[in-house]
């Protein structure tokens, strides 16, 4: 059975049911699997046709065993995977973009959020109680985890979000809902809804309430995540010959690449992961110099859902390449560098650039990408260009579009005069009545405060 233990070691191997539940170790620390099953050839050959619940159901059963039984498992698939995941191709070559946005809330996190909210509606059923989900979004996190929990029997949600940093749209798949969906909108930035999200959990005061995490930081985000990666080769790559593939993946926390990285540990034949930040580029300076200086302030980006300063899942990365990173950042051993730089490429591109993109994606290949999904596109057009890229010229390469560009119409029509068509799952929103709870001045006392008052 596989066990997931600590990336600051200090805690013994927990099952997936309490990685899941409490989010985060007890030292601080994030959970890792201490093993990897494998996927080869032959098991990549024979997804080449199956679905992707299928596909989402081989991959999660070893991660999952002893904690679900496989019809469990199973049917958890199948109801959190009943929407489409189109691979576009770009061009007349081997590019791709991975559309994600095809979810209920129209971003990838609906991806690891539907599988999450089932997991944990089991776990409690199982356990019973009341679970408080906790959870600070800068913009799709919150929608995602929301809509996937509302309604769910036996847990509470609470999101904030820093009232200026996401979209009306995005606003409104949160604070639409009720129910046991409460929006609180911090006059803040996301790194400062984060901070409130991390003392509380650390805080012995709430020890009384189940609180846990749905950001990133759970291990229960990054599992379902390593799918679409394997999906999308099972499609576009020659499964028989394991050829390698490059994935480009526009980030932020980084939760989204650690899918990929969990992925390859299995044995899928990625020869690259690009990965392309905003103007936060704390991580490509990282890969450069081997030296890590956390963004304070986060820089403030169109592509709003990366607008992260001090991603929490460098940390597992660094874990991967044999290294250790505390929560605060430092560096306690170093990675293997060299090795780092051979599987990951990692580039900075600014709003200037990312704006050029969408434009240039528009006119030349009439596809219509949005902030998120043009910073990867831009980041895997420029590894193209290196040396390394120009080397590989006839290799299948997935660019992931993460949201919807109907999320974001305002900067869509700015740039290239389009009104983004409007999913299904987004029509009706913009009449619908909106409530959450505004917090000027938040002081984390406050907000204990208010946890308290609420939920003991
Ligand atoms: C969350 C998000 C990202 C960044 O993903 P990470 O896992 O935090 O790196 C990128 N694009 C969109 C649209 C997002 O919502």
């Amino acid at each position: 059975m596989i066990k997931y233990y600590s990336t600051n070691g200090q805690e013994a191997g927990v099952t997936l049911a309490q990685a899941l539940l409490t989010g985060q170790a007890s030292d601080r620390g994030l959970y890792m699997p201490d093993r990897y099953p494998t996927l080869d050839r032959a098991v990549l050959t024979t997804m080449k046709d199956k679905s992707y619940a299928t596909i989402a159901y081989k991959v999660l059963k070893p991660f999952a065993a002893g904690t679900f039984d496989d019809d469990t498992l199973r049917a958890a698939c199948e109801s959190a995977y009943d929407f489409e995941v189109p691979l576009e191709q770009v061009g007349d070559g081997r590019q791709y973009l991975m559309r994600l946005d095809r979810g209920p809330t129209a971003s990838f996190k609906d991806f690891a959020a539907r599988m999450m909210s089932r997991w944990m509606s089991l776990l409690m059923r199982q356990q019973g109680g009341r679970l408080v989900i906790l959870t600070a979004t800068s913009g799709d996190t919150g929608s995602a985890v929301a809509h996937a929990y509302h309604g769910i029997d036996r847990v509470d949600v609470v999101v904030l979000f820093p009232v200026d940093e996401v979209s009306d749209r995005q606003r409104r798949q949160m604070t639409t809902l009720g129910g046991n969906v409460t929006t609180i909108a911090v006059n803040g930035k996301f790194d400062d809804c984060q901070a409130l999200v991390k003392q509380a959990f650390a805080d012995p005061d709430l020890n009384h309430i189940r609180l846990t995490s749905a950001n990133s930081i759970n291990i229960g985000r990054l599992l379902p995540q390593s799918v679409y990666y394997v999906y999308a080769y099972t499609r576009l790559a020659d499964t028989a010959a394991g050829e390698p593939m490059v994935f480009c993946i526009p980030s932020g926390n980084f939760g989204d690449m650690m899918g990929g990285v969990i992925a390859k540990q299995m044995g899928l034949p990625v020869s690259k992961f690009i990965i392309a930040t905003n103007a936060n580029d704390e991580v490509p300076r990282f890969l450069e110099t081997g030296q890590y200086r956390p963004i304070v302030p986060s820089r403030v980006c169109a592509s709003n859902a990366m607008n992260v300063g001090h991603p929490s899942n460098l940390a597992r990365l660094v874990d991967v390449y044999g290294g250790w990173m505390d929560e605060k950042g430092a560096i306690k051993k170093q990675p293997d560098m060299g090795r780092m730089r051979s599987d990951v490429y990692s580039v900075s591109i600014d709003d200037a650039w990312t704006r050029r993109t969408i434009k240039e994606a528009h006119d030349r290949y009439a596809h219509t990408l949005e902030p998120h999904g043009a910073v990867g596109w831009a980041g895997l057009q420029h590894w193209l260009q290196t040396d390394e890229g120009n080397a590989h010229p006839d290799a299948p390469c997935v660019s992931i579009a993460t949201a919807h560009p109907a999320k974001f119409p305002d900067e869509i029509r700015a740039m290239i005069g389009v009104e983004p068509e409007v999913p299904p799952s987004l029509v009706g929103l913009d009449e619908m009545a909106e409530s959450f709870e505004t917090m000027d001045d938040v002081t984390y006392e406050r907000f204990r405060d208010w946890l308290n008052q609420r939920y003991s």
